[in-house]
């Protein structure tokens, strides 16, 4: 029986759905665990290395719950490995854990914690569009059921303002259907409707779709959007060419080829 010093909890990012793009130390972080936690659709993702151990599969929607059910399990001793999509720190289960873990007044040594990055959606989406992340930019959920709409629209209207190219995440669901209209509105307000826009539906899996549009045709297109799909937004220097979203190196005017830039 193990001891609960012994309790290990390996917060792990699976990439965005193609095996390719899973880490070899997500996968050895993941057959070092003897129990592992997740959503039921990221676990069938790994089912041959999950093979043998205990699943806790839960729904979408559960991880306060999921995280302590994690941290518990460390406690007894287990090694525990939670999985997410992406990166298990960016919008994922690492939060909830470690704030599960605050709350019970963990000594930050037992049981340990490992984070083990994996590839995000942005990065994702980005590599399937071009190169639009090229210069500054941020990542905004438009998820209020965590995050309250004014601080939402706080962080749009800043990235707005400030030219940051914009990747957003949980863009749209069944019933949150309003959120990406209103982001579109505030961008809108600083950006010309020619700003190009990158929609990437299930990057990296046999369902993908990747279309590019631009602000003022958003609109049109909110039908590919849903809850597995990414959203990029051009800033001001951000153009298409052939089909791909490019962001230049820096604010050199468009279409100039940059052979002073060697990289
Ligand atoms: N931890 C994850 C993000 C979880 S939030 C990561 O780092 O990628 C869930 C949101 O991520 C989705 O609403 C969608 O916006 C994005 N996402 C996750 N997987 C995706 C995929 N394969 N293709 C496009 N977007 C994806």
């Amino acid at each position: 029986m193990s001891n609960s010093a012994d309790g290990k909890l390996l917060l792990i990012g699976l990439g965005p759905g193609d095996t390719d793009l899973q880490t070899p130390a997500a996968l050895r972080a993941l057959t070092n665990g003897d129990v592992i936690v997740g959503y039921r659709g990221y676990i069938d993702q790994v089912s041959d290395l999950a093979a043998g151990k205990e699943l806790v599969s839960m729904d979408l929607g559960q991880e306060m719950e999921r995280a302590a059910r994690a941290v518990d399990l460390a406690y007894q001793g287990r090694s525990v490995a939670v999985v997410s999509s992406g990166d298990a720190g960016i919008y994922g289960m690492a939060g909830p854990v470690f704030r599960v873990l605050t709350d019970r007044g963990w000594d930050g040594e037992s049981p340990a914690v490992e984070v083990v990055p994996g590839i995000s959606a942005l990065q994702s989406a980005a590599s399937l569009l071009g190169s639009p992340l090229m210069q500054d930019f941020c990542a905004i959920s438009l998820s209020n059921l965590l995050t309250p709409w004014e601080a939402i629209s706080r962080r749009l209207e800043a990235a707005a303002f400030g030219d940051f190219v914009v990747t957003l995440y949980n863009p749209r669901s069944q019933r949150r259907t309003w959120q990406l209209p209103e982001a579109r509105r505030i961008l809108l307000e600083h950006r010309p409707a020619d700003t190009p826009v990158g929609l990437v539906k299930d990057a990296y899996r046999p369902t993908q779709q990747v279309s590019v549009t631009n602000l003022g045709e958003l609109e049109s297109c909110l039908e590919l959007v849903d809850m597995f799909t990414t959203v990029v937004i051009g800033n001001s220097t951000t153009y298409v060419h052939k089909g791909f979203i490019i962001t230049p190196r820096g604010y050199e005017a468009k279409q100039v080829s940059s052979a002073s830039n060697p990289d």
